[in-house]
C-alpha cells in the first residue's frame, strides 16, 4: 500500500516543498552544506513513486558514493513502506556497469569482462612501458595512468592525443604509443578500467541510437546528487539520457542538485561550469535556492560561511540555521603529531562521557599519512574507531589471488588474472614457463587457461606439464559447474582443489593465518550476496567487489570513531567532528601554492569539513610535524585566521608551545591567485575588517628582502627562483618533476607560466612563487 503522497512533503520549507513537486522542465537545485539537497531527491523520488507518476524501475538517481545509494534507498524504502524495489539508485560507474552487462556485446566485448582496478591497470602499463622502453623517454607507469585517466575523462583517445596540437616531448609520443597498446591490451583481455566504465557508456548511447531510446523510454527521472563534481564524461552521459534523441522523442526528466562551494574534484576533471552552465545545456530550467541549513548550529555555519567568503568569484549564499548559537568551536595547538592526536582522543573521550556515542563522532585529515599518530594514540587511549577508506579488504594480495581465480573461470581472456595465479600457490610455473605458455596460446590463438589444459603440446617437464594441465582442469571444470551449481558452493571447491587456502593454512608465517581468515570472509561475503541477490552471476557478483572496493567502504559499523580525509566525508554529516592538521603546506596541502585556484580548492575542502559538523566542531594542529624522516616547524593554516576569533575557543595557541602565532586579524596572506587577480594588494583576501599594517601603503611591497610585518608569503616556503623565463624553456618543479614551458602570460609577480611536465600534467604556475629551477 502507497501512504499518502501529500505526507511527504509535511516538514519541508516552501523552497524543498516546490523541488520535490516541480514537474515539466529540468530542474536545478543549488544550495550551500546542510541545506536539505540529498533530502529533497530522497523525498522527490519517494512523491515520484507515491503519487503512481513512476514505478521505482523508472527512477534514475546517482549518487556519489555507494554508501550515500545505499543510504538513499534505504530512506526511499522507509518513506513509502517498502515499495521501492527496483529503483536505480546508484554511483555512476554502478550504473553504467549494470547497463553494460546488458549491452556491450554492442562494442565488441564479451559478456562476463573484468573490471580492472587502478592498481590492476597500474600492473598493466608497467609491462606496457617496460615492452615499448618508453621508460628510456621518462614516462612512468604513475604518469601515464594519470594522464590516461585524465584524457578518458575527457572522452579522447590515443587518436586524439596523438592529432593534439603543441610540441611533441619523447614522454608525449611515447605516451600516445602506450594508451594505444594499453586499450588494446583491455579490449584483448575482455576488460574496462574505472574509466572506461563510463566512457563505454557514452559511447553506447552515442552510437547506438536504439539503445539510447531504450534507457530513455524506461526512465522517467533521472535525478544526480554531488552535481558539482561531475566530470566531462559524467556529464555527456546525462546528457545523452535526458535531451531526447530526436526532436519530440521521449526523455527522463532531470534533478541535479549541487553546492559550487563544496566543488573539491578538479584534479579528477570535475569541471563546475556543468552546475554554472546547465541552464545553458538544459533549457527552460527551473532554478531552486535553499538557504536555512538544518544540519548546524549557528557558529559552525557562521565560520563555515567566514571561510568561504574568502574565495573570489562565487555567488554569495546566505545559509542560517535555526538550531541556535551551539558550542564555540575548539581549536587546539599541539607540540608535535602526538600532542595533536592525544588532544583528539582526550576530546573524544569526553565527549563519549558525555553521552555521545563513538559513531557519532569523526576525525577529518588532509592526507592518509596523518593516520599514524592518531591511530597510536586511539588505541591507547582505548577509543575504537574505523579507518574509512584506508586499505581495504578487497587489495590485500590474497584476496586478489582468490578473485584473480574467480576471473579466470568468467573471464578466460583476462590474461592480467590468470598469469596472477599461474604460480599461487607456487607449482614450479616460473618466468621462462610463463613465456612459453603466452607464447603458445598467442600461437594457437586461445586464451591461457585453454592453452594450460593443452600443456603438454608446449614439450615442458613433466612435472610443470602436469601442475598446468590440474590448474586448467580445476579452471574449466568450475566454469562448467557455474551452469547448474550454486555459486559460493562452486567457489568454495575451486578454492579447495587448487589449494589456496591450504597453502596458507599450512604455512609457518603467522600471518598466513590471518590471510586463511580473509578468504573465508570472502566466502562468507559471496553467500550472502548469492542470498541477497537471487539471480546474481559470479560475474555479477565480481563486478559488485571492484566498485565497492573502488569507492568507499563507508560502513563504519556501529560503535566506532571514523576517521577519513576530506574528500571522503563529503556528503556524511556527525554530531562531533575533528579536523586535525590545519598547517600550511598540509592544510592548504603544499601541492596547491603555486597553482592558480589551488588554494580556493582547498578553502573548499575546508569548507566541506566544517560543515559536516552538528553540534561539535574542534580544529587542531601540531607546531612540528615529522614527515619522511624531517621534523619540521609547522605554520599555522591561514584558514584559521578566516574564521572571526570570537567563533573560537583557544585550549592552546601555538605560541605557548613554541610555534609561530597565528597570523590574527589584520595579517594577510598572500597566494598565486591574489598576486595575478589584485595588483599584490588582495584587497579581497583581507580578513575581518581591521587594518593591515602594509594598508597604509596600499599596492607597494616592501623593500625586497624585507616583508611587511604581519605578512607571510607562500614564499616563506623554501623555493627556487628563475629569471627570464621564455617560452619552450625546460624547468624542474619541486613536486610535478621536469617539464615545458608552453606560454607564459603578465610580466613580474604576476607572470604566469602554463607548463606541460613530462608526466602529462598540464599546470599554470606563478613564476615567482613557484618552486622551479632550470633544468
Ligand atoms: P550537503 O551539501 O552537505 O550534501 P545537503 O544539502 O544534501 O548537504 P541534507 O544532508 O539533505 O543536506 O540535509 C542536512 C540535514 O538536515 C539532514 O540531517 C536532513 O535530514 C536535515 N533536514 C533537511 N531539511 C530538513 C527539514 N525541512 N526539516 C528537518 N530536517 C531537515
Ligand atoms: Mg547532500
Amino acid at each position: 500500500a502507497v501512504p499518502d503522497a501529500d505526507r511527504l512533503v509535511v516538514g519541508l520549507n516552501p523552497q524543498q516543498r516546490e523541488a520535490v513537486l516541480h514537474r515539466g522542465s529540468p530542474l536545478l537545485i543549488v544550495a550551500g552544506a546542510g541545506s536539505g539537497k540529498t533530502r529533497v531527491l530522497t523525498h522527490r523520488i519517494a512523491h515520484l513513486i507515491a503519487t503512481g507518476e513512476a514505478w521505482p524501475s523508472q527512477i534514475l538517481a546517482i549518487t556519489f558514493t555507494n554508501k550515500a545509494a545505499n543510504e538513499m534507498r534505504e530512506r526511499v524504502g522507509a518513506l513509502l513502506g517498502g515499495v521501492a524495489e527496483g529503483m536505480w539508485i546508484s554511483t555512476f560507474h554502478s550504473a553504467c556497469v549494470r547497463i553494460l552487462r546488458r549491452e556491450i556485446a554492442e562494442l565488441g566485448y564479451r559478456s562476463g569482462f573484468t573490471i580492472y582496478d587502478t592498481h590492476d591497470s597500474r600492473t598493466l602499463l608497467k609491462r606496457i612501458i617496460k615492452e615499448h622502453h618508453a621508460d628510456a623517454d621518462g614516462l612512468t607507469p604513475a604518469a601515464a595512468q594519470h594522464r590516461i585517466s585524465q584524457l578518458k575523462n575527457e572522452l579522447r583517445d590515443a587518436d586524439d592525443l596523438a592529432r593534439a596540437e603543441g610540441a611533441h616531448s619523447p614522454a608525449d609520443a611515447a605516451l600516445v604509443d602506450v594508451f594505444r597498446d594499453y586499450d588494446w591490451a583491455l579490449q584483448h583481455a575482455n576488460a574496462l578500467d574505472f574509466d572506461d566504465i563510463l566512457v563505454q557508456t557514452v559511447h553506447l548511447l552515442e552510437a547506438f541510437p536504439e539503445v539510447r531510446r531504450r534507457y530513455q523510454r524506461r526512465f522517467r527521472h533521472v535525478l544526480v546528487d554531488e552535481y558539482q563534481d561531475t566530470n566531462h564524461a559524467q556529464y555527456e552521459l546525462i546528457r545523452l539520457l535526458a535531451t531526447p534523441a530526436e526532436e519530440g522523442g521521449p526523455a527522463p526528466e532531470l534533478t541535479v542538485v549541487g553546492d559550487s562551494d563544496q566543488s573539491i574534484y578538479a584534479f579528477r576533471g570535475a569541471d563546475l561550469r556543468n552546475i554554472t552552465h546547465f541552464d545553458e545545456d538544459f533549457p527552460g530550467t527551473r532554478m531552486i535556492l535553499l538557504e536555512q541549513n538544518y544540519r548546524s548550529t549557528q557558529r559552525i555555519l557562521s565560520a563555515a560561511n567566514a571561510v568561504i567568503g574568502h574565495n573570489f568569484d562565487r555567488a554569495d549564499k546566505n545559509l542560517w540555521s535555526a538550531l541556535g548559537d551551539g558550542d564555540r568551536i575548539t581549536v587546539y595547538a599541539g607540540y608535535s603529531a602526538h600532542d595533536e592526536a592525544q588532544f583528539v582522543a582526550d576530546e573524544i573521550r569526553r565527549l563519549h562521557r558525555e553521552g555521545l556515542g563513538w559513531s557519532d563522532i569523526a576525525v577529518f585529515y588532509r592526507t592518509n599519512a596523518q593516520t599514524r599518530a592518531l591511530e597510536e594514540i586511539l588505541v591507547r587511549a582505548g577509543v575504537p574507531y574505523r579507518l574509512i577508506g584506508g586499505t581495504r579488504f578487497y587489495d590485500r594480495a590474497e584476496v586478489k589471488d582468490a578473485l584473480a581465480y574467480l576471473i579466470a573461470v568468467v573471464n578466460p581472456a583476462d590474461d592480467l588474472a590468470v598469469r596472477r595465479i599461474l604460480n599461487v600457490p607456487r607449482r614450479g610455473i616460473g618466468p621462462t614457463t610463463e613465456q612459453r605458455l603466452v607464447t603458445f596460446a598467442a600461437r594457437e590463438g586461445i586464451d591461457l587457461p585453454a592453452a594450460l589444459v593443452r600443456a603438454e603440446e608446449i614439450g615442458l617437464g613433466p612435472k610443470v606439464t602436469g601442475a598446468m594441465t590440474a590448474l586448467g582442469g580445476a579452471l574449466a571444470d568450475a566454469r562448467a559447474a557455474l551452469a547448474d551449481q550454486p555459486l559460493d558452493g562452486v567457489v568454495a571447491d575451486l578454492l579447495d582443489r587448487v589449494g589456496l587456502v591450504r597453502a596458507l593454512r599450512e604455512s609457518q608465517d603467522p600471518q598466513d593465518e590471518a590471510r586463511a581468515e580473509n578468504l573465508d570472509e570472502l566466502l562468507a561475503q559471496l553467500v550472502d550476496y548469492t542470498e541477497r541477490e537471487a539471480d546474481a552471476t559470479l560475474a555479477d557478483f565480481l563486478a559488485d567487489v571492484q566498485l565497492t572496493a573502488a569507492a568507499d567502504e563507508l560502513d563504519a559499523g556501529q560503535g566506532a570513531v571514523s576517521l577519513m580525509t576530506l574528500h571522503t566525508a563529503k556528503g556524511l554529516e556527525y554530531p562531533a567532528v575533528f579536523i586535525t592538521g590545519l598547517e600550511e603546506g598540509l592544510l592548504p596541502h603544499r601541492m596547491s601554492l603555486d597553482e592558480v585556484g589551488g588554494i580556493a580548492e582547498e578553502r573548499r575542502l575546508f569548507y566541506v569539513g566544517i560543515t559536516r559538523a552538528q553540534r561539535h566542531l574542534a580544529l587542531s594542529m601540531a607546531v612540528s610535524r615529522t614527515a619522511y624522516g624531517q621534523t619540521n616547524d609547522q605554520i599555522p593554516s591561514r584558514f584559521l585566521d578566516e574564521i572571526p576569533e570570537d567563533l573560537l575557543d583557544w585550549r592552546q595557541r601555538p605560541e605557548e608551545v613554541g610555534g609561530v602565532r597565528a597570523l590574527g586579524r589584520g595579517g594577510r596572506w598572500r597566494d598565486a591567485e591574489d598576486d595575478v587577480r589584485h595588483d599584490g594588494r588582495g584587497r579581497r583576501a583581507l580578513a575581518g575588517g581591521a587594518r593591515p599594517t602594509h594598508a597604509d601603503h596600499p599596492g607597494r611591497r616592501p623593500a625586497s628582502g624585507h616583508r611587511w610585518a604581519n605578512e607571510i608569503t607562500t614564499a616563506d616556503i623554501p623555493r627556487g627562483q628563475v629569471a627570464d623565463l621564455a617560452e619552450g624553456d625546460r624547468i624542474r618543479h619541486g613536486s610535478f618533476g621536469e617539464g615545458i614551458v608552453l606560454q607564459l602570460t603578465g610580466r613580474g609577480a604576476k607572470q604566469v607560466a602554463t607548463v606541460r611536465f613530462d608526466s602529462g600534467a598540464r599546470k599554470k604556475l606563478v613564476v615567482a612563487v613557484a618552486p622551479i629551477e632550470r633544468a
